[in-house]
Formats: C-alpha cells, structure tokens, sequence
C-alpha cells in the first residue's frame, strides 16, 4: 500500500530505496562487523539532499515533516539500521533546536545540519538516568555570560562522530525534572571528551559511546529555551521522534521479511522451493499482514504531525498527560 504518498514523497522513498541498495547493502555486514561508522554514506546521503528533508525550509531543509522522515527511515533501515542512524539520530539531536531553540539558534545550527555538513546527536541518557530521565546527574551552574557543565552520559548514538550536541543537565536539583535545562554543546569545546564506546551485538555501524563534560564551559547563549524547560523539551523531542523508531522497526521487519521470501524461493526440499509449501506460505502471509499493520500504525502516527491532518490531536499526547502548568 503507497498510502497517498505525494509525488515528492514517492520521490524521496525512491531516492532513499537506491541509497540503501546501491551503497549501504554491498558494505552492510563489513560495517556491522567491523563497527565502523559509515562516512562514506554520510557523503552519499549529503550529495542527495537526505540530511535536508530533516530540515524545514525556512531554514534551508526541504521538509522536516515526520510523515516524509518515516518514509526515508524505513526505506533505510529495510537494509541497514546501524548505518541509518547517523541520519536518523541527527534528526533527534536536531529537534530540541527546532522545537525550543531561539530564532538565532535555529539560523546558526539548522542550515549546517540541512546541508549535511555536521552531524547532531541527543544526550539525556546516564548511568542513572534511563527510563527515568527526570534522574539526570549532569549539572550546568551559570558563571557570568557561561553555564559549566559537568557529569557523563552514556549510550549516546553518533557520539563521537557527531558535532553538535543536544545536551540535557540540571540547572536546579532541587526541582527535579522541572530543574533540567537543554543546551548546545560543540564538539571542540574545551572540557567535553568522549568515553566509552559500546561493543554492542547489532547496529554497530553507529557509534554508540559516552560523553563527559569536565568544567566543560558554553556560552549562556547556548542554553535552549529557559532554565527548567529541559524536561518538557525533551519530551517534545519523543512525540515527534518516536514514530522514526516505529518506521525503524518497520524497515528491521520487511528487511527480515525480504531476506525469508528470498531464501524460501531459493532453498529446495523434495525437489520444490519451500515457498511452494503452504505452510511456509501462510508464516510469510502472517509476516506480511503484521509489517502492513505497523507500517499502518507509523503512518497514522506520524501523520499526526501533518499540519490540517484530521487525526492530528489539539494536543500532542505527551502534552495532554504532562502538568497544566508545563504546557
Ligand atoms: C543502541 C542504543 C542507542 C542509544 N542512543 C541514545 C541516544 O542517542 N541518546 C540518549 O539519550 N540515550 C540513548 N540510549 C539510551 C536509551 O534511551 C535507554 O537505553 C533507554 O532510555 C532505557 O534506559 P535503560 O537502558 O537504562 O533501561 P532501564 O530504564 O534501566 O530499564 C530496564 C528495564 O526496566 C523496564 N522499566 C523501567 N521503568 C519501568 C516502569 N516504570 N515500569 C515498567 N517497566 C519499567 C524497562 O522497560 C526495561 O525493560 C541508547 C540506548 C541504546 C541501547
């Protein structure tokens, strides 16, 4: 099913789909293997304008719509999720800007991540701080026109690859969630350096790695939206991110699902191909139905986001259930 796709939608899927196949397929397993982050691809995908339909085009993007970005994502992740991530998770790093960042912000940062020429990552994860992000160690204490951040994030994708960073640290402790704040953080400022760097079992062309901020010194100017707001930043960030993962899983699943059609024509039992035996067919049908029903879900969910969209809510979901006072 195409589900309405526009003609540029339909443009970008195939633009996408060729990318996956002519350059991410042939180096896939090397990369997975060898954990190496793919560069070359990067290149690849910043010579056919992908980082751009990240980016609306106020800000010199063509889209930044999420509807086009799960498209994009599936048809990536169909081949290889590791080495779709150094898209998808610039998306991530880029949408505290997008969603809190002054107007400045956005003019500086966001036509650097449309053209592809830097890459973003997002940091809120900690050692202590997974499901329970409100948990966050890191501190920023303002010192004149600076914040000082200090603490370490782990399980940070793109880290160390990645030159602008969305960074999640407590402004005020005693507040709690409602004390965390959202900055900007470069790669070469003094006082950030990269940690550990995950050996994982699967998506290992992506750097998965720890960032560590020692009197790390920026720029109050760098600080995205108020002192406090953190939290409900980043919890925007999840509404519109989340149905990217769901479009993830949806690639991961019609890869799988490909690679099992592909093989059960081509193995031969009792002078057939198994494809030809109804009971593999009907586990291929089942494949088949629950992958059309996520996709379905994805795209209803990240239609949400299109503007005039009927199934678009008055609130984002995270919104309706967060505090009136935060909204
Ligand atoms: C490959 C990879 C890349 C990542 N990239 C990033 C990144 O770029 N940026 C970033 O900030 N983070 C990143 N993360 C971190 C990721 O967001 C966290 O792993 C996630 O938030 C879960 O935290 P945790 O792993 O500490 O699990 P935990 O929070 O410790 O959870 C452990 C288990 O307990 C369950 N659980 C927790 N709380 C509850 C509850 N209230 N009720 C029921 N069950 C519960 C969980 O579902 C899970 O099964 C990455 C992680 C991985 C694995």
């Amino acid at each position: 099913m195409e589900y309405f796709l526009t003609e540029d939608q339909l443009e970008m899927k195939e633009i996408a789909r060729r990318i996956a196949e002519e350059k991410m397929r042939p180096v896939s397993e090397k990369y997975d293997e060898e954990a190496h982050f793919p560069w070359d691809i990067v290149e690849v995908m910043r010579q056919a304008d992908l980082f751009a339909i990240l980016i609306p085009e106020e800000y010199d993007g063509i889209s930044g719509k999420v509807v086009d970005l799960a498209i994009v994502t599936e048809e990536l992740c169909a081949v290889d999720v590791g080495i779709a991530l150094a898209f998808g998770v610039t998306g991530l790093g880029m949408y505290p800007i997008l969603i809190g960042g002054s107007e400045e912000q956005k003019r500086k940062y966001l036509p650097q991540i449309a053209s592809g020429e830097r890459l973003a990552a997002f940091a809120l994860t900690e050692a202590n701080a997974g499901s329970d992000a409100g948990a966050i160690e890191t501190t920023a204490r303002r010192d004149g026109d600076h914040y000082v951040i200090n603490g370490t994030k782990q399980w940070i994708s793109n880290g160390g690859e990645a030159e602008i960073y969305t960074v999640f640290a407590m402004t005020d402790r005693a507040k709690g969630a409602r004390g965390a704040s959202c900055f900007i953080v470069e790669k070469d400022t003094p006082g950030f350096s990269f940690g550990k760097k995950e050996n994982k079992m699967g998506i290992r062309a992506n750097s998965t790695r720890e960032l560590i901020f020692e009197d790390c010194r920026i720029p109050a100017e760098n600080i995205i939206g108020r002192e406090g707001t953190g939290f409900i930043t980043a919890m925007k960030v999840f509404d519109k991110s989340r149905p990217m993962v769901g479009a993830q899983a949806v690639g991961v699943a019609r890869g799988a699902f490909e690679t099992a059609i592909r093989y059960s024509q081509q193995r031969q039992q009792f002078g057939k191909p198994i494809s030809s035996f109804q009971a593999v067919q009907f586990m291929l049908a089942d494949m088949a139905t629950q992958i059309e029903a996520a996709r379905a879900l994805v795209m209803q969910t990240a239609g949400w986001w299109m503007p005039g969209s009927r199934a678009m809510p008055r609130n984002p979901p995270c919104v309706n259930t967060m505090p009136r006072m935060w909204r």
